[in-house]
């Protein structure tokens, strides 16, 4: 059974909204890498060169640096569930191939996974 095709345009979306909404957020403490779509390396602000401005440098890298990972690791989710809809094959379980049910994917339209797995 194949997706409704008007929920499907629904669930493409709430993954475009949100991946905009990423992108912003990711934009203020990274910057992307080259031109690989939803990469990006976190940002090093260089605030000055004494000792507290480096001890502050670091402190607000390791900071931005986890933000970054969880935003570019939801981001990726929804660049793959994007791929996966302009191929057709969105909504399939990566573990057992199997359809993920559409009251799943509304919750969270870039699931890759079913209820089971
Ligand atoms: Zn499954």
């Amino acid at each position: 059974m194949a997706i409704d095709k008007q929920i499907l345009e629904e669930l493409k979306k709430a993954l475009l909204e949100e991946k905009e909404k990423l992108e912003k957020n990711m934009n203020k403490i990274a910057k992307p890498v080259d031109d690989k779509e939803g990469d990006y390396e976190t940002s090093f602000d260089d605030i000055g060169n004494d000792k507290d401005d480096n001890a502050t440098e670091v402190d607000q890298y390791t900071q931005n640096l986890s933000v970054e990972t969880a935003l570019e690791k939801r981001l990726q989710k929804i660049i793959k569930a994007l791929d996966k809809i302009d191929k057709g094959i969105y909504g399939v379980c990566i573990n057992c191939q199997k359809e993920i049910p559409i009251e799943r994917l509304k919750a969270n339209p870039s699931s890759q996974t079913c209820n089971r797995c």
